[in-house]
């Protein structure tokens, strides 16, 4: 994670850019806002750039050792707290750290909820007291290789009494060059006595150009600023390409009249099942009206693939302001009649006629 992979933030990027070249980053910051904000890998990146042996003007360089070692999250001088689940009489963060590196390596933007599916589905998370002597133990070593160590806390609410007096002593009266990042969505559940001996940054919501950017119009419009939400979203409307190819199926088929074509591609869909069909049902009123923004010239299908913008740029011939409703509509029908249990290889059959009566040139 590089200062330039945070989405949007500018502001929040160059303050903290700015601290740390003018030897003004104070011992203990804190980052806080609401989800999906972008405030852990913003940490991580912050984490990067500060021990980074070569910094760049406005990033880490991404070729020193320390660099490399951020890539893998191996840093010897970096080190994380996080909400676990009990997983024995004394859980210790450390128990998780191969799932949490995962987690960070595959996707940086991830919510509570989900990180703690992912190690004990059902269960809450917690610090445990056990962390406080791991926090101690690990920051009283010297630093490895550079000139300081940093501890990044996502979510210091969640940590346990015992932990957070521990870890007040530590912010009182802390070790030599040493960084803490504590992460927070609920700062007013914390000790206000840990507040006041960090450096509060506000990270607000992604602004709405930011977050266009990368999901594209309609995402960025009920996604509120929070990118978690958003990608949520992506996945279940599914830009997968298996739905973008029974799609495009679908649409030659209708638009060239080929009714032994469309039969077959019912009985494919068919094959695959209640729930597939109910998936590619809510793809396709996402992508009709995605292709139809392009009518206007508004650029909101950034992320569809090269493959599939190349499609709907020509597919868009076939939609206009009378039958988009219409379209969409029987799409939803048609998913109304799956969930209403019926036959899939009918209803897609005579939805793709449907459509066949709306769609010409
Ligand atoms: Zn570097």
């Amino acid at each position: 994670m590089f200062i330039r992979d945070i989405i949007g933030q500018q502001t929040v990027k160059e303050h903290i850019l700015r601290l740390i070249q003018e030897n003004r980053l104070p011992h203990a910051l804190m980052l806080w806002g609401n989800e999906g904000v972008g405030k852990l890998p913003l940490a991580i990146a912050m984490a990067r750039y500060l021990l980074c042996s070569d910094k760049q003007d406005n990033d880490a360089c991404g070729a020193c050792l320390s660099c490399k070692q951020m890539a893998k999250l191996i840093h010897p001088d970096l080190h994380f707290v996080f909400p676990i689940v009990k997983n024995s009489t004394e859980p210790k963060c450390d128990d998780f750290l191969e799932e949490w590196r995962e987690m960070l390596l595959e996707h940086a933007y991830f919510n509570y909820e989900q990180w703690i599916d992912k190690i004990g589905e059902g269960k809450q998370g917690q610090i445990y007291a056990a962390e406080s002597d791991e926090i101690i133990r690990k920051l009283s070593y010297k630093s490895f290789q550079g000139d300081c160590k940093v501890m990044i806390i996502w979510l210091p609410e969640k940590m346990n009494v015992v932990c957070a007096n521990k870890l007040l002593k530590l912010l009182e009266e802390p070790p030599e060059k040493t960084y803490f990042i504590l992460v927070s969505e609920q700062p007013e559940q914390l000790l206000p006595t840990i507040v006041s001996r960090t450096q509060m940054v506000h990270v607000p919501c992604i602004a709405f150009d930011d977050m266009e950017a990368v999901v594209g119009t309609e995402l960025a419009r009920v996604a509120n600023g929070n990118y978690v939400k958003a990608l949520t979203m992506q996945q279940q409307t599914g830009s997968s390409k298996p739905h973008f190819e029974l799609y495009r199926k679908l649409m030659l088929a209708v638009v060239m009249i080929q009714l032994p074509q469309l039969k077959a591609w019912a009985e494919q869909l068919h094959e695959s099942g209640r729930e597939e069909i109910k998936l590619f049902l809510q793809y396709a009123q996402h992508i009709t009206r995605e292709c139809f923004m392009m009518h206007f010239g508004l650029p909101a299908i950034n992320y569809l693939e090269p493959h599939e913008q190349a499609f709907a740029a020509k597919f868009i011939n076939y939609l206009n302001a009378n039958n988009i409703e219409f379209i969409t509509h029987t799409f939803a029908k048609a998913y109304e009649d799956i969930e209403q249990n019926g036959n899939g290889k009918i209803v897609l059959f005579d939805m793709g006629l449907q459509l066949m009566t709306k769609m010409k040139l």
